[in-house]
């Protein structure tokens, strides 16, 4: 839908979608801008531009226009008192990691709490009416921007004021008279310092009006009407009309604060800390100038560097300057947001991987190890951590009890970014010979396979600049996920089916066909499971037909089948293959045991990824860093098992959503997000409680037994465990220890033959040097001398052994031994292996300038139907010939002999 075109629309009956109450009591104005007719609502008459192009622009940078100073821990507080005195609830803040949206992996607005998809649809579940949030958001689309503009965070508190215009909510007119006295009476600004301007919001088929509202040129908060919903010009208005006022709190205290930056007064201590380390004055006169110059400068040009080089030009900084106090504050900023950033993501157990959102998490760490490097910076990342979570916990008291975790997995994605660092350099190195520097798509690709952050290229200085759409290219592509496209079959005049798997659960039934086609039918009940939610569907009988899948499709569940099909309109007997579910059963309630154990076992951040049950076997992919060791998969079963034995009952209970996630958190939405009002909540006891819609065990009990049979990290981020349970799990030991004791003895035996070969090698070494002593004293004529033949001739001393006693180590070790002792001497060691005949040739050093050893080999050899070679003096070869031994042994002799 074409803003400009509603916006037009609009505003050309202002009485109708902007006047509000407050505009006629108060006597505000409507003006149009000067410079870029934008209508804007003020008290002050002298005003003739909108506050983009006023000149008091961001005038509050050490001039704050309130009676009042409040750090981003006190604004909340202020902000909160003031909407609870006027009647709304207080909620906290639900987790950054959106569970309960599929189209969405981080909490990017407060509205986003209360929004569930349903179908296509978006509906909206307020937990109270009306009420206010701070909610923590998290964008990482201008990532370039943070810490250099003064204003953008990778992550911010969303200050959301929402109201359902009913018998407890309000409408326009009480939402705009509240954020004025927030802003007049709560924060002490003059009324006249307000300023409202027109503007509209669409999105997701609907649309509406907003007043936006800004104090000398900052926009403090934003206030939506959402209220109609088609195309402008045939549009409806919404059955539920919704005020989505956003407003950003480090705003709020930063323009109570003046200080050059938001930054300066959102984390607390931590900044302060830093500078000190440093020795940079934060609160100097020339950091005022130059972020009112930033903040002028972002309204004129889109590019970043452009921005910067306007402010370091009108407030005249040397380059100098630049070096030495603007690139390391700038550097300070944005480790301390990204460091904010992944507590609270990691808090709410999201790990920073190379898949989803994950991709942006690990890369905000590189930016913060990166800039700490470039810096020369050696900060304590632990300390960091506790110093933001002792300064976040007023407001958010549950990041308390992640702190330990937090460090945890930063230490270890710390120690993985340095462990790729030479590789990463390499790469680097090879990018910095080409000629032309990579395109965005090239560093997307590079950060997305390898790992390498363009923060790194630059540290590098392979890129001077980082393109100012990467981060945003990059945060697009790892948004949301892809959804799956639904396959569409004919079931548009079907009613519901009965789901007698929720109630009496029967294993044997009766049921009329409703409707046929293909391979399938549609019953008006059914008690086969239809596969969901990681839950193999049943098998069994329909009539006399085998029920090969079981599929859902909205509330309508399809049987397909082998074997014929029955017709429309017959009643049929149903069976259902009770083993089968049984044992799928009983996996599906192990792995819910199994996902908490392992949370219990690891750490906070292990959610269940995905999971599988069929009737022998089940996995579970939990989110995890590392590999399980062989503790840890210990730790994980004992666990599991000392559940089984507990024999805690399984309950399942319909709660409306908002009750559920209430009461029991959004650790429910393991299985991923439920598209429905109502949702089924499986609970064993308090150890383990999840949405869910499979089947489930009676008590903990009838599972007897959980068997963790292999685990493997199968991506970046996530551990798969495969298990078995029940009588499975019985066999499966039963199998494993037949097979390791088939195993020990076979290892076993092994050794044993092992050793007794390792004795004979002694037995023969030890051996050799008594047969050389004896051979070196015959010097003439034959002998045998142990099996051993020896010829001496013309001091040519010729020895030969063919006896089963020696093996070929033998062979290679004594026939070595004895050249080297009688130069004059040739040796030939023939033996047998499997059905060859090998021989071993050693012709010494005087020998071998007569007697070839290579020769000698080959020819008895090509005897023994073989080929044989080598040197002068030392040869082998072989034969298959067996009958040819003594011929071949005699060429020997003669070849020597004679
Ligand atoms: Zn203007
Ligand atoms: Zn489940």
């Amino acid at each position: 839908m074409d803003k400009k075109e509603i916006l037009k629309e609009f505003s050309s009956d202002p009485d109708r979608y902007y006047k509000v109450k407050l505009f006629e009591e108060q006597g505000f104005i409507r003006k149009s801008c000067l410079k870029c007719k934008r209508f804007f609502w003020t008290l002050d008459s002298g005003r003739n531009l909108c506050p983009d192009d006023a000149d008091d622009t961001y005038s509050f940078i050490g001039d704050p226009p309130t009676t009042k100073r409040f750090d981003y821990t006190q604004a909340w507080k202020e902000v909160e008192s003031f909407f609870v005195k006027n009647g709304h609830t207080s909620v906290s803040r639900y987790p950054v990691v959106c569970r309960w949206r599929d189209d969405l992996y981080f909490t990017i607005a407060s509205i986003v709490d209360f929004q569930r998809v349903m179908g296509s649809k978006v509906v909206f579940e307020f937990p109270a009416n009306p009420l206010v949030v701070p909610q923590t958001c998290l964008r990482f689309k201008d990532l370039e921007n943070v810490g250099v503009t003064g204003r953008h965070f990778s992550s911010f508190c969303m200050i959301g004021q929402h109201s359902i215009p009913n018998a407890q909510g309000y409408w326009k007119d009480e939402c705009v008279d509240l954020d004025f006295r927030l802003l007049t009476n709560q924060f002490g600004i003059k009324k006249e310092e307000v300023v409202f301007v027109e503007d509209v919001w669409a999105g997701g088929g609907s649309f509406g009006s907003s007043l936006e509202y800004f104090v000398r040129g900052l926009e403090l908060g934003n206030a939506v009407f959402t209220e109609f919903q088609g195309e402008l010009g045939k549009h409806t208005t919404l059955d539920q009309k919704i005020i989505d006022m956003g407003a950003g709190l480090e705003r709020f205290a930063w323009i109570t604060m003046g200080t050059p930056t938001a930054y300066d007064c959102c984390f607390g201590p931590i900044t302060n800390k830093l500078f000190e380390k440093i020795g940079i004055n934060s609160d100097s006169q020339l950091l005022k100038k130059y972020f009112t110059e930033i903040a002028k400068g972002l309204e004129k040009f889109d590019d970043l560097t452009e921005v910067r080089k306007y402010a370091v030009k009108n407030v005249g900084l040397t380059e100098d300057q630049v070096n030495r106090i603007i690139i390391p504050l700038e550097g300070i900023y944005l480790i301390t947001d990204h460091l904010r950033t992944l507590i609270f993501a990691i808090s709410d157990g999201a790990l920073p991987s190379n898949v989803g959102g994950g991709y942006n998490l690990r890369m905000i760490l590189r930016r913060v190890i990166a800039t700490m490097n470039r810096m020369n910076l050696k900060l304590d990342l632990d300390e960091l951590i506790d110093t933001h979570i002792d300064y976040l916990k007023e407001t958010y008291p549950e990041l308390n009890s992640s702190r330990e975790d937090v460090k945890i997995i930063l230490r270890i994605e710390s120690r993985r970014y340095e462990e790729s660092k030479s590789r990463m350099q390499k790469m680097a190195s090879n990018l910095k010979e080409k000629e032309k520097a990579p395109s965005v798509d090239e560093l997307i690709t590079m950060y997305e396979s390898d790992g390498i952050t363009p923060d790194y290229l630059k540290e590098l200085g392979v890129i001077s600049e980082i393109p100012s759409t990467f981060y945003a290219k990059l945060s697009d592509l790892h948004q949301s996920e892809k959804k799956n496209k639904v396959q569409k079959l004919p079931l548009d005049n079907l009613p519901e089916t009965e789901m007698l798997f929720y109630k009496e659960d029967p294993m044997e039934f009766e049921a009329k066909v409703l409707s046929v086609f293909d391979k399938s039918i549609v019953l008006d009940k059914t008690s086969f499971y239809a596969r969901g939610g990681g839950q193999e569907p049943d098998y069994g009988t329909i009539g006399n037909f085998k029920v090969m899948d079981v599929t859902k499709h909205g509330a309508i569940i399809v049987h397909e089948l082998e074997g014929g099909i029955p017709n429309e309109g017959d009643i049929v007997k149903c069976k259902i293959d009770s083993l089968r579910r049984n044992n799928i059963t009983k996996n599906h309630t192990s792995t819910h045991i199994l996902n908490s154990s392992a949370r219990n076992v690891l750490g906070s951040w292990v959610w269940q990824h995905s999971a599988f049950k069929e009737a022998d076997h089940a996995r579970l992919d939990i989110t995890h860093h590392s590999q399980l060791s062989e503790n840890e998969i210990n730790e994980i079963e004992n666990v599991a098992n000392s559940i089984i034995k507990k024999d805690i009952p399984v309950s399942i209970d319909n709660f409306d959503r908002g009750t559920a996630e209430k009461k029991y958190g959004f650790k429910i939405y393991q299985g991923g997000v439920v598209p429905v009002k109502l949702v089924r909540i499986v609970s064993i006891g308090d150890f383990d409680v999840e949405a869910c819609g499979g089947t489930h065990v009676k008590k903990t009990g009838d599972i007897e037994i959980i068997k963790i049979t292999k685990t493997k990290r199968i991506q970046d981020g996530v551990v798969r465990i495969e298990f078995v349970s029940g009588q499975t799990a019985f066999d499966y030991i039963k199998q494993k220890n037949i097979d390791n004791i088939k195993n020990e003895q076979e290892s076993a035996e092994k050794e044993q033959s092992q050793n007794q070969r390792d004795i004979q090698k002694i037995k023969t070494l030890e051996k050799i040097p008594i047969l050389l002593e004896q051979i070196s004293r015959h010097t003439n004529g034959s002998a045998i001398i142990d099996e051993i033949y020896i010829d001496v001739k013309n001091s040519i001393k010729f020895c030969l052994s063919f006896s089963d006693q020696y093996n070929e180590f033998f062979h290679i070790n004594f026939g070595k031994k004895l050249v080297k002792e009688n130069k004059m001497a040739t040796y030939v060691g023939v033996f047998e292996t499997g059905d060859t005949i090998r021989i071993i040739v050693y012709s010494g050093e005087d020998a071998s300038k007569t007697k070839n050893a290579g020769n000698i080999a080959k020819a008895m050899a090509e005897i023994l139907g073989g080929t044989g070679g080598g040197d002068t003096k030392f040869a082998q070869g072989g034969g298959k010939d067996t009958s040819k031994k003594d011929e071949a042994i005699n060429k020997a002799k003669t070849m020597i002999l004679e």
